[in-house]
């Protein structure tokens, strides 16, 4: 479909052997077995990897997920088991260990926005979970939602599923507790981000299973702003869309008369000027500076 994913562009030493490209990361397998998870610096936007990539972004956003690993350690086991890489994909790679993934995406959601808004505006339920009348864009919800969507194939949309659904897929005791654990997560999420002074309006989580003794382990990336929303305390109006800490100047940019060009029109976005991409990284230096009260370098 739309998504065209550039070849995988790491020299890696021999025995590494590359699995997978999604829109922004790269999967090698490892020597010994494990997985080499890789962010490249891509940025994708309407479901489009974008020709022009943003320096530093892949170093911030596996420093991001890193640092949240660890301050999420109590309360779920995580996939990470070393930061040592080789020198090509240094800070912006870690070596996980391979789980059976459980095809869910787990979402949490705080807020009203994307395509719970959507759900919200139809049925006043967002995946089956009904909601109170007169709430708008960027609303904060009466308590947070697990809002679960199926996995989708490269290119597809994911889609938002009921909690009964998701039993039907992998029985109602790992549903359950999918929904217990992301809703832990984003509590645990929003709370420090609060203190930041940043709002954590959604997230989403992937988990697998330990292919060894079964257990639930938290997998992927985690509370970065390509897999969450997070907006500026500060600036929070419910009543529109908020400006977030993530791809906003390049949405932004992208719809504007200067790009020329239109999500619908099915052809490949252009490339991005330099002040955009400037602006952008920025933009996500700033998000894990303030969360993590650490420069980044
Ligand atoms: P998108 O670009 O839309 O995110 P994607 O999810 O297919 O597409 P990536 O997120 O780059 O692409 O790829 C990561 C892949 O690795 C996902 O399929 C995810 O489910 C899988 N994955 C994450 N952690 C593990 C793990 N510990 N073991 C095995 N697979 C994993
Ligand atoms: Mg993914």
């Amino acid at each position: 479909m739309s998504t065209t994913v550039p070849v995988p562009a790491y020299q890696l030493p021999t025995g590494y052997r590359h699995v997978y490209s999604g829109k922004v990361r790269e999967l090698y397998e490892t020597p010994d077995g494990h997985l080499l998870f890789v962010a490249t610096d891509r940025i994708s936007a309407y479901d489009w990897v974008l020709p022009t990539s943003i320096p530093d972004k892949g170093r911030v956003l596996t420093a991001m997920s890193l640092w949240w690993f660890e301050r999420l350690a109590d309360l779920v086991a995580h996939h990470v088991v070393s930061t040592e890489v080789p020198e090509v994909v240094a800070g912006r790679a870690f070596l996980a260990r391979r789980l059976d993934m459980v095809p869910v995406e787990c979402v949490a959601r705080g807020y009203l926005a994307g395509s719970g808004l959507v759900e919200y505006a139809a049925s006043r339920s967002v995946c089956g979970v009904d909601l109170p009348e007169g709430l708008v864009e960027g609303s904060r919800l009466p308590e947070p939602v697990f809002t679960p969507a199926t996995k989708a194939t490269l290119g597809e949309h994911d889609e938002n599923v009921s909690l009964d659904r998701v039993a039907e897929q992998v029985g109602r005791e790992l549903a359950e507790r999918l929904r217990r654990t992301t809703l832990q997560v984003y509590a645990r999420g929003h709370g420090l981000a609060e203190q930041r002074g940043i709002l954590l309006a959604d997230t989403k989580l992937e988990f697998g299973l330990d292919p060894q003794d079964g257990s639930l382990v938290l997998a992927d990336e985690v509370l970065t702003p390509d897999s969450s929303r997070y907006w500026p305390a500060g600036s929070w109006r419910p009543g529109g869309p908020q400006p977030s800490y993530d791809k906003q100047y390049v949405r932004d940019w992208l719809v504007s008369p200067a790009a020329r060009w239109s999500p619908s029109s099915g052809e490949a976005p252009p490339a991005l000027p330099e002040e955009v991409v400037e602006r952008t990284r920025q933009r996500y230096v700033a998000a894990y500076e303030a969360l993590t009260g650490r420069r980044f370098a």
